[in-house]
């Protein structure tokens, strides 16, 4: 039976900056339609290629700050120097349509998402090695040697944070962190609290 669920579930994924989260998240998105990605707010420069309103909304720190004091953003973090949040409004509209929400936030973020929205779903993306992971932020050649540096160091504080998240996926290949992702996303969907609607059908007949 599909039938379209009452309220969408909240993913968070997070992972140390070039572990492949964008990489990962662009096949998930083609593998599942009625799954919605949340752009965030940022006030990071664009990176070349990133297009405004798909990779994040750039704004200026005046307007994030805005943002704050508003009460707008469910939860934000400062992130090597730059400010990155998430709209309350736009994944509220989703989930209580039914859609899934895919978060893309650091830990910080993920802490307060944990702390206000106890159901969601916390995803951490590691690397198979931190050699691996220089590797990819060299070989994305998208940031100086300083930011690399500084993202290295993140990302060993980063990854002592695993312990508050639910599930660990190893982004060793993007076919196989894509495949656990979608396990992990199918075995909650079946959760029965998620099934209420499906039990009172099945029941009333
Ligand atoms: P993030 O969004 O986590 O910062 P990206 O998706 O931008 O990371 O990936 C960083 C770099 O690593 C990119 O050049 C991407 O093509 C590459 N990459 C991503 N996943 C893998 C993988 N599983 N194996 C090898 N390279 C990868
Ligand atoms: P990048 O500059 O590499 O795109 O992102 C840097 C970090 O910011 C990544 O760990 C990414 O997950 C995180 N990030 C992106 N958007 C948000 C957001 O809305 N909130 C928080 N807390 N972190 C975010």
């Amino acid at each position: 039976m599909t039938q379209k669920k009452q309220r969408g579930q909240l993913i968070v994924l997070s992972g140390p900056s070039g572990v492949g989260k964008s990489t990962v998240i662009a096949e998930l998105l083609g593998q599942r339609e009625d799954l919605y990605f949340s752009v965030s707010f940022t006030t990071r420069e664009p990176r070349t290629g990133e297009q405004d309103g798909v990779n994040y909304n750039f704004v200026g720190r005046a307007e994030f700050e805005r943002m704050i004091a508003a009460g707008e953003l469910l939860e934000y973090a400062q992130y090597v120097g730059n400010y990155y949040g998430t709209s309350l409004k736009v994944i509220q509209e989703k989930l209580d349509a039914g859609t899934d929400v895919l978060l893309d936030i650091e830990v910080q973020g993920a802490a307060k998402v944990r702390a206000r929205c106890p159901e969601a779903i916390l995803i951490f993306i590691a690397p198979p090695s931190f050699e691996e992971l220089s590797r990819r932020l060299h070989g994305r050649n998208t940031d100086g040697e300083e930011v690399i540096q500084g993202r290295l160091k993140k990302a060993r504080e980063e990854i002592g944070e695993v312990k508050n998240y639910d599930y660990l996926v190893i982004n060793d290949r993007v076919s196989g962190a894509v495949a656990e992702i979608e396990a992990i996303l199918t075995a909650a969907e079946c959760r029965v609290e998620n099934r209420d609607h499906i039990v009172k059908g099945v029941l009333s007949l």
